[in-house]
This record gives C-alpha cells, structure tokens and sequence, in this order.
C-alpha cells in the first residue's frame, strides 16, 4: 500500500499521472499544482475517479503541510520547478514523507545549478528514516542507472563516459522548448563544464561541438553542456577520468536562441515595465509555445544513452546503452510529446521502486546509488526499451 501524493501538472506532471494511476502498487494517488484546473484536466483525461486534486503552493511550506497532512502521502513526487525542490524537501522532513525529484535544486534569482543544497538535507533525512531519490528523470536519471548499470555488470573500471542526449523530432513550430522554457535556456545558455583528470574543465556556451550519430536517427550537431548528473556521478564512480554530456540542437534553434539572449530576453533580472516589475525570461515563457502542447504534431524520436569506455578483466572495452523513444507513440499514449515522456516514466518508476520497497535507504541519495537492476527490468515493459551494444565505436 503507498499513498503518492504528484506535485506539478505540466508536462511531466501529466505523464507521471498517468503511469502513477496504471500501476496498482499505489493505492492512492493525488496531483497537486498551483492551478488546480490543470491537475482536473489531467484526472478527467485518466477518469475513474483514481486521482484526487487539490491546490497547492509549493513555494510555501505551510501550504505543502497543510496538503501533505490531510492526504498523509507516503512518497512525493516534485515534478514542478527546480526553484521549489527545497521548500517540498522541507515540508517532507516536517510531515515525515519520502521524496523524489526530476532536477536539482536552482535559486530563483541565479541560473546556476547543483546538489550542495539538497546534499545538505542529508543527515535531517536519515535521522527521520526517510528516503529522498534525487534526480530521476531520464537526464538526470536513467543517464545515470544507465551508468550504475555498466559499472555493475560490465566494467571493473569505467575510465570515459560520455552522456548523449539527441531529440531528432520535429515538432513544426518555429521555436519551442521541450520542457519548461524558463529552466531549459537558463540551462544551454550557461557556460558548459566537464569533469577531465579530477577537475572540472570550463567552456564557453555551447562552444565545444561535434557530430555524432544516433540509432535510427543519423548524424546530429552534437553540443558540450553541463549537465547536474554528471556532479554525482564523478564523485560516485571515481575510477572516472572524464565525463561530458552532449546535446544536439538544429541550426534553426541555436539562432533563435542568440537572438533572444541578444535582445535581452533571456535575463532572468526583473526589469521595469509599464509601471511595473517583470522578468524577461519568465514574459518570454508566456509567449512561447507550451511544451505540453507540442505533442500533437510531433514526429521523429528522441535518442539518450551513455557512451563508455573502461576495463574488464583486465582488458579495454566500450560500451553504448541507450532508449530511443518516439514522439507520435508518447503522444498517443499520454497527450504528451517524447520530452516530457522519457522524464514522468523514470520519475513513476523511481517512486514504484520505493513503494516495493526496493529503493529505501534513509538519507538523500542520487539515482545511481539505488540497485540499476530492477529498475531497468521494469523500464522496458514501462514504455522506454533499451538496448546495449558491446565493443562498438563510441566516436568520442
Ligand atoms: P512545466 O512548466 O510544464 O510544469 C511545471 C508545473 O509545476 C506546472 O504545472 C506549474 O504550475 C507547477 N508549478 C510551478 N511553480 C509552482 C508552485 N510554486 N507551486 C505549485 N506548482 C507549481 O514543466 P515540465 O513539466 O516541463 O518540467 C517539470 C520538471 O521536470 C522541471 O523541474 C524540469 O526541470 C524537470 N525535467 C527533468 C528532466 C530530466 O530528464 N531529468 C527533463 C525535462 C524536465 P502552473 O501550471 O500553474 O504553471
């Protein structure tokens, strides 16, 4: 029996509901968000009455006890914002409910991400014997099983990891992001990191590229970003020697995105206007297209899996795991597109894991720390298949 109590009803936010209700390990299941109509919408489109809604501001502690306390949920999945990590972790430690995320906490007022303040709730967590999985969307998450997955099975040592993340669908709009705007360019816009000879290396944005080929996609422009798994995952597998994460993005994009950080769109300071304050990159957010509705005409897939090279037995190997997803099938199966997909599967699954009790370890913990195995038994028939190619040409 486990009472899951969904916290966001966008994108991901509905996908999550929608695996949360098919699966019978939760017995109770309610969605909350700032503007309930949406989580009604999302309930409606499910039916049988199998997910309650309620209100809720999750900036506000008091408010997420006041919910927490009347639906007493045993697991909360935060599939909001990054800005609202903190304040569903306080609440969780105040009420004594577990808690599983998508992305790492981000300060409101800084596009600057990273697990230090998350990794601080640790001892709080532990000592009320409370599970906390950090980051368990696809990336950050299945990147990361993926890697927990080949450091059990397939290397003594894992030396280079590479994480590529292609989205080769087209969705026919001159410029969307896939998931919320707002995080997503705060995130491509910052300069890009990677981990090489245990030290962090700094680029500009976007300035290291490279083509790569993808599964049943072909050759991709593929961009070094940072990205926050790879912080946890350089200090829980320290046999690496460098980590890099790629992302592909087409030229029409990446003009789009100059122009906006060229006209100031993209700050995310509040400016005045008309007499009042407001943010550029948040008016920016209400102007474009909302990712959630992107699905419609969505065609083509998405392609994420982790490229590594390393030792067994004494001998050099490389190995590429990987889901490709499509987005007319995510679309038909949820209303959304693969984006929002291949994060809500991992996040449901991440909190069934918990509620089997395969994934309970007191404390705040990584994805990567949990056992990769049952995980990626279940992910498959979920609705994310992968594959795994042995002694292949990582071309990296
Ligand atoms: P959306 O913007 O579509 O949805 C966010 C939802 O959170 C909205 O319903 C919004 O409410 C709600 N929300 C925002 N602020 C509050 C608040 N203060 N109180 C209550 N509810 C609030 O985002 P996505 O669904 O695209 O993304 C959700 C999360 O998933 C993000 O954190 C994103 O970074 C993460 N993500 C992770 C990925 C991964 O692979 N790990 C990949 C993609 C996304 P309202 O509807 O009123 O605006």
């Amino acid at each position: 029996m486990c009472r899951v109590l969904i916290i966001g009803a966008g994108g991901v936010g509905t996908v999550v509901a929608h695996k949360v209700a098919a699966n019978p390990v939760f017995t109770d299941v309610m969605l909350a968000s700032r503007t309930k109509s949406k989580c009604d919408q999302i309930a409606a489109a499910i039916g049988g009455d199998r997910i309650k809604t309620d209100q809720v501001d999750a900036d506000n502690v008091a408010d997420l006890c006041r919910v927490m306390r009347a639906f007493q949920p045993d697991i909360v999945i935060n599939v909001a914002l990054p800005y609202q990590d903190l304040t569903i972790m306080d609440a969780c430690l105040e009420c004594g409910v577990n808690y599983l995320d998508t992305a790492n906490y981000e300060p409101l007022d800084e596009a600057h991400f990273e697990y230090s303040w998350q990794w601080a709730y640790r001892e709080r967590f532990e000592k009320a014997g409370l599970t906390a999985i950090l980051g368990c969307g696809f990336d950050p998450g299945v990147s990361a099983i993926f890697t927990a997955y080949a450091a059990k099975h397939h290397f003594d040592e894992i030396h280079y990891l590479d994480i590529v993340d292609c989205n080769a669908g087209n969705h026919g709009k001159a410029f969307a992001t896939n998931f919320n705007p707002e995080i997503n360019i705060r995130e491509i816009t910052q300069n890009g990191r990677y981990w090489e000879n245990g030290e962090w290396v700094t680029t500009g944005s976007l300035e290291i590229h490279k083509t790569l080929n993808y599964p049943n996609i072909g050759p991709r422009e593929s961009y070094l970003l940072y990205h926050e798994e790879l912080e946890s995952l350089v200090i829980n597998y320290p046999t690496i020697k460098r980590a890099r994460f790629w992302m592909t993005f087409g030229q029409e994009y990446l003009t789009h995105l100059r122009v906006i950080q060229d006209i100031g769109m993209a700050r995310i300071d509040p400016i005045m206007y008309n007499g009042m304050e407001i943010v550029p990159i948040q008016f920016l957010k209400a102007v474009l297209p909302d990712p959630k509705t992107l699905g419609e005409n969505y065609h083509g897939e998405t392609s994420i899996g982790c490229r590594i090279k390393g030792i067994k037995d004494g001998k050099e190997k490389t190995y590429y795991i990987y889901n490709n997803c499509d987005h007319a099938a995510a679309y038909k199966e949820t209303g959304t597109q693969a984006v929002s997909y291949t994060t809500g599967v991992p996040a449901a699954l991440g909190a069934a894991m918990f509620a089997k009790g395969l994934w309970v370890m007191p404390g705040v913990h990584n994805v990567e720390e949990f056992d990769p195995d049952p995980f990626l038994s279940e992910l498959g028939p979920q609705g994310l298949p992968w594959v795994e190619l042995h002694d292949v040409d990582l071309e990296l």
